[in-house]
């Protein structure tokens, strides 16, 4: 049986106060249901790791490089990462393929470095609304998993997939849980042409406009284990809503 994972993708937000009330809000009110981490901006690592160690909320980063050291400027590295004990490391967000050209490829390559560190890659995947409405979803979704699958071999049993429809990510629009779980269960299809028992055990989060009042809803499909949340978990109340209604 998989368990539910609720993790928040801060994104491009936070402030040292801030974090510090946030993270404190959510280790407080935490009372059972799904396991839960942060994806936090890197100069808050050490933040997360100071207010997170012993509690039950994992932390972790949005990107990595796919370079282990050298004349990469601005870059950071996947043994960095490491050195603030992350646990999840989101690979391939939409916002990065959109805004930084990241190819499939480049994004594969990023996963390995995160499962070379000893972390899970949340490896994201998902269709515009183009592409959904040229038919397109499975083939695109299918195409950028491959990419990851092609370079982890019988590895990918320790990633994390996260479905997120473009169209849906902070616009308020979510796809609906016969939508969603269609597709979570053609990208566990597609994990089981390499490993049958280990595509069982993959968490397959959704992501796009989960809220309280969707998440549960959501997380009862039964290949949805749980979210990528973006908005909703910089609010405290709202992250603890979703992490309990994946119980
Ligand atoms: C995301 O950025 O991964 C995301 C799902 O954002 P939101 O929840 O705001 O749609």
């Amino acid at each position: 049986m998989r368990r539910k994972l609720v993790v928040g993708n801060w994104k491009l937000n936070g402030s040292l106060a801030a974090n510090a009330s946030l993270l404190g809000g959510i280790v407080a009110g935490l009372d059972g249901g799904a396991d839960c981490g942060v994806c936090v901006p890197a100069p808050y690592l050490a933040q997360a790791q100071a207010l997170l160690t012993g509690s039950p909320v994992s932390w972790g980063a949005q990107d990595v490089s796919a370079h282990a050291a050298g004349a990469f400027t601005g870059e950071v590295s996947a043994a960095m990462l490491a050195d603030f004990a992350c646990r999840y490391v989101i690979v391939g967000h939409s916002e990065r393929r959109a805004y930084h050209a990241e190819s499939s490829e480049l994004v594969a390559k990023k996963a390995i470095a995160v499962l070379d560190a000893g972390m899970s890659p949340i490896v994201c995947v998902g269709e515009t609304l183009a592409e959904r409405e040229a038919g397109q979803t499975v083939v695109v979704v299918r195409n950028q998993l491959g990419a990851v699958l092609a370079l982890a071999g019988e590895r990918f049993a320790q990633i994390v997939v996260a479905y997120e429809p473009v169209w849906a990510i902070g616009t308020g629009k979510t796809a609906t849980p016969a939508m969603a779980q269609e597709v979570h269960a053609r990208l566990r299809a597609q994990l089981a042409e390499t490993n049958a028992i280990s595509a069982g055990a993959v968490q397959i989060l959704y992501g796009g406009s989960m809220k309280p009042d969707n998440a549960a809803e959501l997380m009862a499909q039964p290949d949805i284990d749980g979210g990528l949340i973006g908005g909703a978990a910089l609010k405290a109340a709202d992250f603890l809503a979703i992490i309990h209604a994946g119980k």
